[in-house]
């Protein structure tokens, strides 16, 4: 389903297309940088504050552009260290944008690293029988605009909670493409988005600190893996073998391990960088020692990391986490084997954390009898 905005939202404006399109208007190249400037560096939230604009350009520029193309409708923070924004597109279709806060050990909460995830997609489309993002299909895909406007209103929030320190995105450590959607499946607008988010007249955001999630679409994982930006990689693998796989993620049948782990072997030659293995565990599916084994083999084989994330339950699917003894003993065989593994014990419980879900059940209030 596509969704025709009336306005193209400025944030999906790169340096050259705005100065193209001001060019049309007779306009110099030096406005375009000064209209950036204003969006990102000054964070202007209306036309009016964009003083150093002459008054037709600002009228222009209110009548051309969404200045904003995303609402902010709440921001749930929970007991421990996850925020979460659900923030509401132009066709009032919800979308979450989450910051996670890892504390480094005896230097608490203030200096923790912090990360954004980011949404692609509204629902999504690729069936993993485990995500509550997937739970209600698949609706549409982000516009460039509005990927990079959930990051802006990160800014925002991040603003108004240090008034006289403007704060940078830059005092984040990650942003993880890995919210709702499967970003690879909305390729262009994603690298269009990411390459405003990375560009210093953008958020300045560095690429290396920006990793991309795909649960395995072999031919986007080899066109990404030429493209000039050097954007990290992690793979959703959740299974060791096809047989797992193909259980509880569908992409398996289309490209079964055979062909996505050369394909990922072609990404990390090409940029020389370790990829991420994600592996949720779920218990009884795919947290027995023949999974870790296997896993072990893989992840020697792409020498890659490997981030083992115990289940978060989602209401109205079955499924549960391992044990706490099950997660260690499964985290050891692939420590042993001297693979780096970090085993995430999930943040924000409270908050409804596991992607898709605060917005899950924002959507089933709205369409609750008697709610508009
Ligand atoms: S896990 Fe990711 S790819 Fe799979 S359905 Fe959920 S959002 Fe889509």
């Amino acid at each position: 389903m596509k969704f025709a905005p009336a306005k193209p939202a400025l944030t999906g404006e790169t340096l050259d297309s705005l100065t193209a399109r001001l060019a049309e208007r007779g306009e110099p190249a030096f406005r375009a940088g000064q209209i950036l400037d204003w969006v990102y560096k000054k964070r202007a939230r209306a036309w009016e504050d964009m003083t150093n604009l002459p008054k037709a350009m600002r009228a222009w520029l209110a009548e051309t552009f969404e200045l904003m193309p995303v609402a902010l409708v709440l921001n749930r923070q929970s007991a421990d260290v996850t925020d979460k924004l659900l923030l509401e597109l132009g066709d009032r279709a919800l979308i979450e944008t989450v910051i996670i806060r890892a504390p480094q050990e005896g230097v608490g909460l203030d200096h923790s690293r912090k990360t954004i995830c980011i949404s692609t997609q509204v629902g999504c489309a690729m069936g993993c029988v485990f995500c509550a993002s997937g739970l209600a299909g698949f609706k549409r895909d982000l516009s460039a605009g509005e990927i990079v406007a959930q990051l802006l209103q990160v800014c925002y929030r991040e603003d108004e909670r240090t008034p006289r320190a403007r704060a940078e995105l830059a005092s984040f450590d990650n942003i993880v493409v890995m919210g709702m959607g499967e970003p690879l499946a909305n390729y262009d607008a994603l690298i269009r988005a990411l390459t405003i988010v990375n560009a210093e007249w953008g958020l300045g955001f560095g690429a290396r600190r920006i990793t991309i999630s795909t649960s395995g679409l072999v031919p986007k994982i080899l066109k990404l893996a030429d493209e000039p930006l050097g954007f990290r990689l992690a793979i959703s693998l959740h299974g060791a073998t096809d047989e797992v796989r193909e259980q509880i993620m569908p992409v398996n049948r289309a490209y079964p391990l055979a062909k996505l782990i050369p394909a990922v072997k072609v990404f990390s030659e090409k940029h020389g960088r370790m990829v991420t293995l994600e592996f949720i565990l779920i218990e009884g599916v795919n947290d027995s020692l023949d999974q870790a084994r296997r896993l072990r083999t893989l992840a020697l084989d792409l020498h890659a990391h490997v981030n083992l994330i115990p289940y978060n339950t989602v209401e109205g699917l079955p499924w549960k986490r391992p044990s706490l003894t099950r997660q260690d003993t499964f985290a050891e065989v692939l420590r042993q084997a001297g693979i780096s593994t970090t085993l995430r014990r999930e943040k924000g419980h409270d908050i409804a954390a596991a992607c898709g879900q605060l917005r899950l059940q924002t959507e089933r209030a709205r369409t609750a009898p008697g709610e508009a």
